[in-house]
């Protein structure tokens, strides 16, 4: 079986982020890291290619990225996870490409790998949580011409179908679909896994591939900001918040956090 996990490098959740003077997110910082939600996708595909017998004779996990060079420590972490080979798709040519473009790519480098040997399943993770947009998978889906399902929680490949399960506050659904699929999951049902340290120290063994546009076969003019569809009209830092109350101390001070909430009308 031969799964690609699309993995993206953002910036971490808990450092201050800024915008450039284009007010797009600056990127590349030192603490920039694998997003959480692809930990969850790569244990899928993780899991889903064991059960047909990964990492044995024939079977492939491979992680993608598309970045800029810091993205590389994405597939690091990735390859330290279990992945057994990495692809960076990286030009200068892609900066400033919205989601759209983003996902030309993607499809673009998974086509290439298809070609070599064919591709059962890509699996993305449920959102990049620094774009929050979800819209990669489809277009990714869209672009390769291949089907897609949503926000997996359980994932089997059977005689070339691909079948899902997904749970929502009322029912739940099974679907199936021709492999190859694009599939994305949930980031509740696959906790993913720590690196070990002999993980990590296979890592670094692991081949990554960098692939320019030109590798892929991409036209320049389909990705950029010429070739996508939306742009940054205006982006600003969030304001400091205002009006806050910080009540520091022991249990004296719990009067006076029973005097604010009543003034506030909680009592
Ligand atoms: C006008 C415009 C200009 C932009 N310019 C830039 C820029 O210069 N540089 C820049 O980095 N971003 C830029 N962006 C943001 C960029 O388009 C988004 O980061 C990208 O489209 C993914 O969006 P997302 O995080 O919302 O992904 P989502 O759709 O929320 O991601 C869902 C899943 O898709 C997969 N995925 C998403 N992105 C990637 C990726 N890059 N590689 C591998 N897998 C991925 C992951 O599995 C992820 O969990 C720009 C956006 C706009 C609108």
């Amino acid at each position: 079986m031969r799964v690609v996990v699309c993995v993206k490098h953002v910036p971490d959740l808990q450092s201050p982020r800024s915008l450039g003077d284009d007010g797009r997110l600056v990127r590349g910082g030192d603490d920039d890291t694998l997003n959480e939600l692809d930990e969850d996708a790569l244990e899928a595909g993780l899991r889903t290619a064991e059960a047909a017998g990964f990492p044995g004779e024939g079977h492939d996990v491979t992680v993608l990225t598309v970045g800029p060079a810091p993205a590389v420590e994405a597939l690091r972490r990735g390859l330290a996870m279990g992945a057994s080979t990495a692809v960076h798709v990286t030009d200068e040519q892609v900066a400033g490409s919205d989601a759209i473009a983003t996902a030309r790519v993607l499809a673009a480098a998974v086509a290439k790998l298809h070609a070599e040997q064919p591709v059962d399943l890509v699996v993305a993770g449920m959102a990049g949580l620094d774009g929050l947009t979800s819209l990669v998978p489809a277009a990714l889906a869209e672009v390769l011409g291949w089907p897609q399902l949503t926000l997996a929680d359980r994932i089997t490949v059977a005689d070339g179908v691909v079948s899902v399960r997904r749970e929502t506050s009322t029912h739940v659904e099974e679907l199936t679909a021709p492999a190859p699929a694009v599939l994305s999951v949930t980031d509740q049902a696959f906790r993913a896994r720590f690196p070990n340290f002999k993980g990590i120290m296979a890592a670094r063994k692991k081949p990554v591939t960098t692939w320019s546009l030109a590798d892929v076969g991409l036209d320049p003019a389909a990705v950029g900001p010429d070739g996508s569809t939306t742009r940054v009209v205006e982006a600003a830092e969030h304001p400091e918040r205002t009006g806050r109350v910080l009540v520091t101390g022991d249990a004296e001070t719990v009067p006076a956090l029973v005097d604010f909430l009543s003034q506030k009308g909680f009592a």
